[in-house]
């Protein structure tokens, strides 16, 4: 499931063979791939997408940067495209006379270079914006702080956390809203607030801000620590035993003290949340 670290990963891992190069051709297609639960969203992205592929093709790639769980490829001549996997979608690169290992339906956005074609599958959204400034800023002015990012404002994600959730919002639900702060997704979520042994239902105004911010930095640093590659690691003891303390780990024994790991759907989208009954005190 792509979380903030893995779309920076993906970002500095695309920018050297696409940011400076031209797009030969070019495929978008709002739409995510048939599945029903997000057919809301792309109705209300496709109204946004007034730009054609057309508007790509012959045109040099002059960026390519993550913000929170958003890959953005800026254009030299000011178009932006923002795409967001959700919980289905990935890149990959191809060669291109090589065969896709998915099938066309599932493409949300392909781009063709003279040496390489990257297709995104089965994205969230996709959306062409037609003025990369005031669009951009826009959008921007809508995430919160990425916990990626180097001077991060934990202060403004502690106000925003105030701002936009009432006093009985779950932390669960808090820190996986990217208008908060942005990159925390469900796994660290519940990696997070196992970390700082705080249980998922505790609400926000039973969290004093001196545990936001620790639990904000906690993320920032896991998040930080998984940008080198390789699977996702927030237990970083090498006994073989697992690299998640509880995410994934339902009814087996917490590492720390023994007691089974708990599972629920739990805040306001019914994520799958995973937690220890005894180290993580409601
Ligand atoms: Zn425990």
């Amino acid at each position: 499931m792509p979380e903030g670290d893995t779309i920076h990963k993906l970002a500095a891992a695309i920018r050297p063979r696409l940011a400076g190069i031209t797009i030969r051709r070019a495929r978008v297609r709002p739409q995510p791939s048939g599945t029903f639960r997000h057919r809301r969203a792309s109705t209300a992205l496709a109204a946004h997408s007034v730009l054609q592929e057309s508007e790509l093709v012959g045109h040099c790639v002059d960026s390519v940067y993550a913000q929170g769980k958003h890959l953005f490829f800026g254009f030299d001549h000011g178009v932006l495209v923002r795409s967001h996997l959700g919980m289905y979608g990935d890149w990959h690169r191809y060669r291109p006379d090589e065969p896709w290992k998915k099938p066309d339906w599932q493409v949300s956005l392909a781009l063709w270079t003279d040496h390489d074609v990257f297709v995104c599958f089965n994205a969230k959204e996709v959306e062409l914006l037609a003025n990369a400034t005031i669009r951009h800023a826009n959008f921007c002015n809508r995430l919160g702080p990425d916990l990626l990012s180097r001077q991060v404002d934990l202060g403004l994600a502690i106000r925003r956390a105030h701002e936009l959730h009432d006093c009985g919002a779950p932390l669960a639900d808090v820190l996986l809203d990217q208008r908060v702060a942005s990159g925390i997704g469900n796994v660290y979520k519940s990696e997070v607030l196992f970390l700082e042994g705080q249980h998922p239902l505790r609400t926000l105004d039973e969290t004093p801000e001196t545990t936001l911010q620790r639990l904000f930095r906690c993320a920032g640093a896991l998040l930080q620590r998984n940008l080198g590659g390789g699977p996702r690691v927030t237990r970083f003891v090498a006994d073989g035993r697992g690299a998640l303390w509880v995410y994934g780990r339902p009814g087996r024994a917490c590492f720390q003290c023994g007691a089974r790991i708990q599972a629920g759907r739990l805040g306001r989208d019914l994520r799958a949340t995973y937690w220890c009954p005894a180290c993580q005190d409601k």
